[in-house]
């Protein structure tokens, strides 16, 4: 039931929309070649909401060709900078004018509050494509400096063809950290969203066209990992592998590529981030505040979630009072109620997993402090209570393994040598945020932890102008900022004798 008439007003716009479903290949779309569909389905009631073409390696077939013969002509890549920066400023401009609808699309798709799916998901989407559409004509190549009698050049080019495989947590924001810097650079790419969301990459593969994209630059294939995923990743004529998800499917594409042509493979993957609050920290209510957010934010589906609160020993209580407090107010709600902070979990499969974490955390003996429970059961949904352990171990599984759930696991030390220890004690390193007043412990912190991004007395800072990763099996390469450019261009050497 909506609780207000501006979640009354969301759910009869749901009503009335028009789900695009099919594949998006050669500049129209089309259903997979077997005519197979899956169904999607709204995790916050459970019920259908599309039927979306389950594409094959037959499709990925026709859209990698479609993408290759685009390329080989030159109908993108062979455009100047500045007019592929025309056509991409139009696409993100149409994200924009589309915002509402794309934000309602995501958050029936993945169940994450309409709030942050109309103030965060598709903004951030539509600020990725200008931000690439800008910068591209204003990136000069280089000369070396090799001598008199040499003229040696060092120019990028398009890598070709880029298979973007992405996740379903930030369905287009992820597809827009690939395709921006892709396009941008003049690559033809095929994208292939996550089965558990589809809906707003095949609706944006229009409006891409729309703008101007020429038929074939950007190709959508909804379908399922090991058919359309696996099958882009083991192409022969596919260049380049932009992948983000798992790091178990992570390992995955990198042995596809050793199996098939040597792609290029990028990995942007999981992480068991730590959030280390020291005894000295300047605002425990700031601290407790991001903490809390760190976990509960789109549900703990977040890649960077702070999901292990390391606290010094003196100060544990008075912040996990604060923490349980924000719990208690971001119980999960209606995602189609813009005052809901907290949505579903994206489908049945996770909401299991993330139960059975909290089950795991239970029998290895940490203790259950707030939540751990199913919500809103009535509603047909998958809802998770937001969930904080105490007296974790760093040997138990929820300090080692991503959950990728609202499920915070506390860890308590003494140093600070301690706490480094602790938080390099995973396999991950995405990210870590850090909480002291003392400028050099935090320099220190930063520098020890082996992780892509430390934040300082924050958490989750984010602008499209900085570089986004991992170190260790959190992936390889880099999203966002001007580095993400190096995935999808090869440098070229031309040498010029002048003598
Ligand atoms: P996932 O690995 O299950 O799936 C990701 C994508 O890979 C999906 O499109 C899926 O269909 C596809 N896929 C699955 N198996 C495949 C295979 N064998 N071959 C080719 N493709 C295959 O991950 P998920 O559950 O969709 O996403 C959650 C994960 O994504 C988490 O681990 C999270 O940390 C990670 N993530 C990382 C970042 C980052 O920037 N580092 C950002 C968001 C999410």
């Amino acid at each position: 039931m909506a609780s207000s008439s501006a979640a009354t007003s969301w759910h009869e716009r749901a009503e009335s929309l028009d789900i695009r479903s099919r594949a998006f290949i050669d500049g129209r779309y089309v259903d997979a070649a077997s005519g197979a569909t899956f169904d999607c389905l709204n995790p916050a009631n459970g019920k259908l909401l599309a039927r979306v073409a389950a594409c094959d390696a037959p499709d990925v077939d026709r859209a990698v060709a479609a993408a290759r013969a685009a390329f080989r002509d030159g109908r993108w890549a062979h455009l100047s900078p500045a007019k592929r920066k025309r056509i991409l400023l139009r696409f993100a401009g149409l994200i924009e004018k589309h915002r509402d609808e794309l934000a309602l699309l995501e958050t029936l798709d993945v169940g994450k509050p309409i709030a942050d799916s109309t103030r965060i998901d598709i903004p951030a989407a539509a600020r990725c494509i200008q931000w690439y559409a800008e910068a591209i004509d204003k990136i000069y190549d280089e000369v070396a400096p090799t001598g008199r009698d040499t003229l040696a050049l060092i120019t990028r080019e398009p890598v070709g063809v880029v298979g973007a495989i992405v996740p379903w947590n930030f369905p287009l924001l992820m597809a827009a950290w690939k395709i921006g810097p892709a396009l941008a650079a003049g690559n033809s790419v095929v994208l292939k969203p996550s089965e558990k969301s589809p809906l707003t990459a095949i609706r944006v593969a229009e409006l891409a066209a729309e703008a101007g994209i020429p038929d074939g630059v950007l190709n959508v294939v909804p379908g399922f990992g090991h058919t359309a995923g696996k099958a882009l990743a083991l192409h022969m004529d596919v260049d380049c592998i932009a992948f983000t998800g798992s790091t178990a499917t992570g390992r995955q594409i990198l042995q596809y590529s050793g199996q098939s042509n040597m792609k290029r493979v990028w990995l942007e993957c999981g992480g068991k981030s730590p959030n280390i609050v020291l005894a000295d920290v300047a605002d425990l209510d700031r601290a407790a505040t991001a903490a809390a957010y760190a976990i509960f934010f789109n549900q703990g589906e977040m890649c960077s979630a702070g999901s292990r609160l390391l606290v010094q020993e003196s100060i544990r209580d008075a912040l996990l009072e604060k923490v349980q407090a924000i719990a208690r107010q971001m119980q999960p709600g209606d995602p189609l109620d813009p005052e809901t902070k907290l949505g579903a979990i994206v489908d049945e499969a996770q909401f299991r997993r993330v139960l059975g974490y909290i089950e795991t955390g239970r029998s290895e003996g940490a203790r259950l402090l707030f939540g751990g429970r199913r919500a809103r059961e009535e509603s047909g949904g998958w809802f998770v209570e937001p969930t904080v352990f105490d007296d974790v171990e760093p040997r138990m599984t929820i300090a080692r393994e991503e959950i990728f759930g609202p499920v915070l696991a506390t860890l308590t030390f003494r140093t600070v040598e301690e706490a480094i220890e602790i938080a390099n004690d995973v396999i991950y390193g995405l990210a870590a945020g850090v909480w002291t007043r003392d400028v050099s412990t935090a320099h220190r912190l930063a520098r020890a932890i082996r992780a892509g991004t430390v934040y300082v007395n924050c958490y989750d800072e984010d602008d499209i102008t900085v570089p986004f990763g991992g170190f260790k099996q959190s992936g390889i390469g880099r999203d966002k900022s001007l580095h993400a450019l190096d995935k999808y261009t090869e440098l070229k050497t031309t040498w010029l004798d002048l003598s």
